[in-house]
């Protein structure tokens, strides 16, 4: 179950954590994979090659999701070379916290350059390769704040909620091509995104947490690859939580 072979997916911010996960249980289901990177090349080569060393197919890609043009020519360039893109993954993110008060234009524009408008930009250049398909899936990884908030993340939040109005709208907008278009939404995963908590924030966390700590990155790849196979061919618009009972 859940094989992707023959696929071609791009994961954006594949180079660490969630997107790492991703990239790596893609290809072990036998996806051949794009491993997107803003900066870090060292990091984004040794997913290729570890999927390499595993037999599977990789390549990896620079670009940065907030920047539209460079969106554009990257994924326009994918299409043109393999002929089609049959997975997005828009897992490319950062945070960016705190108050209200104290939260500066400059930082809430970066922030939904990033975690807003990226992935729309992704999914609009991904998007036509798709529709001329009639088929294809896409993947916007949320988050449990989106859908909960929490104080100290306005911004975060803000667009972490926007990505679920955007995978249910285009969920509707490219339903009648064959498209599907869903959300993951992690809870607390041990990722560089949560290594700045201490171990007292880390413990009072996971008391809120049914299960009881934090998720692992290969918790929401797993979901990922669930949803983008072809077991999942009819569930659009959804928002799947991986949340260890965080939020239910
Ligand atoms: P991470 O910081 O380890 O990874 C984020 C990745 O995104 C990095 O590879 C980074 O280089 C890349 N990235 C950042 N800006 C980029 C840009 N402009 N263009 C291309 N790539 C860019 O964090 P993570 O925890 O693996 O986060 C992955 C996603 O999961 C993010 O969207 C994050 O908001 C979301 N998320 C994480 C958690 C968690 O607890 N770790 C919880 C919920 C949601």
């Amino acid at each position: 179950m859940f094989r992707l072979d023959g696929k071609l997916a791009l994961v954006t911010g594949g180079s660490r954590g969630i997107g790492r996960a991703t990239a790596l249980a893609l290809a072990r289901q036998g996806a051949a994979v794009v491993v997107n990177y803003a900066s870090n090349q060292t990091a984004a080569h040794s997913v290729v090659e570890e999927i390499r060393a595993a037999g599977g197919t990789a390549e990896s890609l620079m670009f940065d999701v907030s920047d539209s043009a460079q969106v554009d020519d990257a994924i326009g360039d994918v299409v043109k070379r393999q002929g089609k893109l049959d997975i997005l993954v828009a897992n490319a993110g950062i945070a960016i916290d705190g108050l209200l008060l104290r939260l500066k234009d400059d930082d809430l524009d970066r922030l939904m350059a990033v975690n807003l408008r990226g992935p729309l930009a992704c999914a609009r250049a991904a998007m036509k390769s798709m529709v001329r398909a009639r088929q294809g899936r896409i993947v916007f990884i949320s988050s449990v704040i989106g859908e909960i908030g929490n104080a100290g993340q306005a911004a975060y939040a803000s667009s972490k909620a926007g990505l679920l109005g955007l995978c249910k709208t285009l969920a509707r907008e490219y339903g009648s091509r064959g498209i599907t278009v869903n959300a993951v939404a992690p809870g607390l995963i041990d990722t560089d995104m949560t290594s700045r908590l201490d171990e007292p924030a880390r413990k009072t966390i996971s008391g809120t947490i049914p299960l009881g700590h934090f998720g692992k990155p290969e918790d929401v790849a797993a979901a990922v690859v669930y949803l983008v196979s072809d077991e999942a061919a009819y569930v659009t618009g959804h928002t799947l939580r991986v949340n260890g009972g965080m939020y239910v």
